[in-house]
């Protein structure tokens, strides 16, 4: 492990490797649809997305950044492939951060005009490596894995960089096989400083993406390798900014919100716990009061997993008891445990 992380500022002063982890997103709408996209970077603003990135085909598109710019207040990241021109554009509309590959810009002459603009800007440059997407100059070599050879395609694009005396930087290495994916991380984190974004990607649909992902991201974030985070889902990506802070949470990274653990219900199971947990879960979606929430059905786990949560019921047959703080606090029936739950919550959370 690289001793000290670089620590790299965006220019509304977020700072990657001062341990805060941050969920990003991507727009997904036709770029020549404005308003949509506005529509949409609102609702992932909204939604907890941290960091926003719209790719950019041409420097047509510039006029939807600055359209961005006027609505957001998150970072914006442009996502440029192969023409110079749009990375020089978009750091002039105001965008946050670029993410380019320096090796597919052409030659030196336009990577050095790139990282000109992002010195004087103060704008970082991600180097995205996609194993999918890898540079002649690396593919053309014979590496053992996948990994091996997104590590070289990374430390080659790094010292592009470097030439030109550039440093902020930040690099992502992703591939569609997530232990490929890992390996990469791993491997590069003990070859450089600077901060890293994880994801896995092109993970597939909602369900096997947040598999992937969590195992992907989970297990870099748990090795203290990551600074920002996007889970790729084939379709909303307000689904992706939900499973980011989720992942997080799950981590321990992240305290905000309510969390709620439910069992799995079996055989003594009397009480719709699937119900309960579900209306909780959608009712409080926008709290940000850390609250613990247990909702089991029966006493064998409910008084236990009661002393580690905020609030707790234990299933009984047509009724549950309560717990607050880990203490019983009496009975209540079935068909008002929903209600008295959401009004302890909202309690707890000082109004939602
Ligand atoms: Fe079954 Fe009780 Fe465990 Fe729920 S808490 S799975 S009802 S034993």
């Amino acid at each position: 492990m690289a001793k000290e992380l670089i620590k790299v500022e965006l220019k509304n002063g977020l700072v990657f490797n001062g341990r805060k982890i941050y969920v990003q997103s991507m727009l997904s709408k036709p770029l020549n649809n404005i308003k949509s996209n506005i529509e949409q970077a609102l609702e992932l603003e909204a939604a907890g997305c941290e960091i926003l990135r719209v790719a950019l085909l041409s420097t047509a598109d510039i006029e939807l950044i600055k359209h961005l710019k006027q609505h957001i207040s998150i970072p914006l990241v442009a996502d440029v492939h192969f023409d110079h021109r749009i990375a020089l554009a978009a750091v002039e509309a105001g965008v946050d951060k670029i993410r380019i590959n320096p090796g597919n810009l052409g030659d030196e002459l336009k990577i050095k005009q790139v990282v000109a603009a992002c010195n004087q800007a103060n704008v970082p440059i991600r180097i995205g490596v996609n194993g999918g997407s890898l540079e002649k100059q690396v593919s053309g070599q014979n590496f053992n894995c996948e990994a091996d050879a997104m590590v070289a395609s990374a430390l080659r694009n790094i010292e592009l960089l470097e030439k030109f005396n550039f440093r902020k930087i930040v690099v992502s290495m992703k591939s569609s096989n997530v232990v490929q994916t890992i390996k990469a991380y791993r491997i590069l984190r003990k070859k450089c400083s600077y901060p890293f974004h994880v994801g896995v990607t092109e993970a597939g649909v909602l369900k096997s993406s947040l598999i992937k992902s969590s195992i992907g991201i989970g297990s870099l974030l748990f090795d203290g390798i990551g600074e920002t985070i996007r889970v790729t889902i084939t379709g909303d990506p307000v689904e992706e900014v939900k499973a980011g802070h989720e992942i997080l949470r799950a981590l321990g990274l992240e305290k905000t919100g309510v969390e709620v653990v439910a069992c799995p219900t079996c055989g003594r199971t009397k009480i719709n716990i699937e119900e309960i947990a579900n209306l909780v879960e959608s009712k409080t979606k926008f709290i940000k009061t850390p609250i613990k929430v247990a909702i089991m059905g029966c006493v064998v786990n409910g008084p236990g997993e009661a002393r580690g949560a905020d609030l707790a019921i234990a299933g009984g047959d047509g009724c549950a008891m309560l717990f607050k703080k880990g203490k019983a606090c009496g009975k209540i029936n079935e068909s008002e445990i929903g209600k008295v739950l959401l009004d302890e919550i909202f309690n707890l959370s000082g109004g939602f």
